[in-house]
């Protein structure tokens, strides 16, 4: 394939934006080379400057659940911003995204709207520790929960691909507050909540880890994670900027039947446009201003044209009782196709699946935390993106990402991604 102009748009966007992009896992340090510019997509396509055609299984990072350009969200958009783009003043949509999202997900009463996934953490931290009068955190290694302060402390994919895990800038007393424990291992927690007793305001997690690969929680882990924070008076936060509205309706909450107290959100919510979103039940969510006295504003936040775009989102996912079921086998269907020919191919790997969340490691290893998605295969994962790109099947270009799995995809599109990496794998080695 050629990417003549993506090169020479490259090169003009270096010197004028920090390393040519506005999110650093958008460039291709990692892999090597130059990232692709995109012109334009359409359900599972992307359209590149150069004129190339690529399957697309990025799909802005997992916000595009039922592919590019979908109507209704487009329709929303369009009709919304020719009434005005922003007003600073409640509006009746953003009521009526609360109500749905509310009805949606499990044991939450109320929703703060936001901008992104990063302020919906941060913002929910902020309420766990006003709540709870307790100033310590607890968050695991790989996980990421946006690019505020307090998470900068190991946090997956964009900070391990750039080997900076913590970065400059995060000052020693904001990150004492932050405890470090290991994804899918109990005990780890139960001693640094030992170690810092009366000290935690909460433990915040993604349920399903999604920015190391794709890792679940092992068997009772989340329920483990439940009790000990209802014995020690701590809040459990699920990060579902991820899971939310992509494993079910309701998320993870409602796929593994766990309760959260705080849950953020962000990507399948706002359906493309910038939105994040943290919410819980009455008791604690009564505590944000101006109800109570814990700070969090927006100028943007409920931003009417990202309202209708999550609106035109959510409900669409709420009336197709077969979404997620269709989804899963979609993703199943590939996962088997990539297994049994990297197999074929004798390729060490591991393949994690979790719903629409899948993640290819080059190493025969479980991989069940940060540690053993560690192992892969760096050089080998360079040649299998580069490759598939040849192939016209665009991956995250960082062997610490989920594969995000969109409903606008057909089987025939993942026979020829499965042709693809069965081309590829035969140049592994
Ligand atoms: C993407 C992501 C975030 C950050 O969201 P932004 O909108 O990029 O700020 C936070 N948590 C998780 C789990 C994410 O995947």
């Amino acid at each position: 394939m050629i990417y003549k102009r993506s090169s020479e748009l490259f090169s003009q966007a270096e010197k004028v934006i920090p390393g040519g992009v506005n999110s650093p896992v958008r460039a291709f340090k990692a892999v090597g080379g130059t990232p692709i510019f995109v012109k334009e997509a359409k359900g599972a396509y992307l359209y590149d400057e150069d004129g190339n055609q690529l399957i697309d299984y990025i799909n802005s990072w997992g916000p595009m659940l039922l592919g590019h350009a979908f109507e209704p969200v487009v329709k929303a958009v369009v009709d919304k911003a020719k009434k005005g783009t922003s007003f600073g003043m409640p509006t009746e949509i953003e009521t009526e995204i609360a109500e749905l999202a509310v009805s949606m997900v499990p044991n939450i009463d109320k929703i703060r709207f936001v901008n992104s996934g990063t302020e919906a953490c941060m913002s929910a931290i902020r309420l766990a520790r006003g709540y709870t009068g307790k100033d310590k955190i607890i968050k695991f290694a790989g996980c990421y929960h946006g690019h505020s302060d307090s998470f900068l402390i190991q946090a997956g994919s964009g900070a391990v691909t750039f080997g900076t895990p913590n970065s400059p800038g995060v000052t020693e007393g904001t990150a004492k507050d932050t405890l470090l424990a290991r994804y899918n291992d109990i005990k780890n927690v139960e001693q640094l909540i030992e170690a810092n007793k009366g000290d935690i305001a909460c433990v915040i997690l993604e349920p399903v880890a999604g920015n190391m690969g794709c890792i679940p929680p092992k068997d009772g882990f989340l329920q483990a994670l439940r009790n000990l924070c209802d014995v020690h008076n701590i809040l459990l936060i699920f990060d579902e900027v991820m899971t939310g509205f992509r494993l079910a309706k309701g998320g993870a909450q409602e796929l593994f039947n766990i309760a959260a107290d705080i849950v953020c959100f962000g990507k399948v919510i706002g359906g493309g446009l910038p939105v994040g979103a943290f919410a819980a039940r009455n008791e604690i969510m009564n505590h944000l201003a101006p109800l109570g006295p814990v700070y969090q504003a927006g100028t943007l936040s409920g931003n009417p044209l990202a309202m209708a775009a999550g609106l035109a989102m959510l409900t669409a996912i709420n009336e197709d009782e077969e979404l997620f079921l269709r989804l899963e086998e979609k993703t199943t269907y590939l996962y088997k196709g990539i297994d049994k020919v990297l197999t074929d191919a004798d390729i060490k790997h591991t393949i994690n699946q979790v719903g629409s969340m899948v993640s290819v490691h080059f190493s025969s290893e479980k991989v069940k935390d940060f540690d053993t998605a560690a192992l892969g295969n760096n050089d080998r994962f360079k040649n299998f993106f580069h490759g598939l790109l040849n192939e016209g099947i665009y991956i995250a270009p960082s062997a610490f990402e989920t594969w995000f799995i969109t409903d606008a995809l057909t089987y025939k599109d993942l026979d020829d991604t499965i042709a693809a990496v069965k081309k590829v794998a035969k140049s592994l080695d």
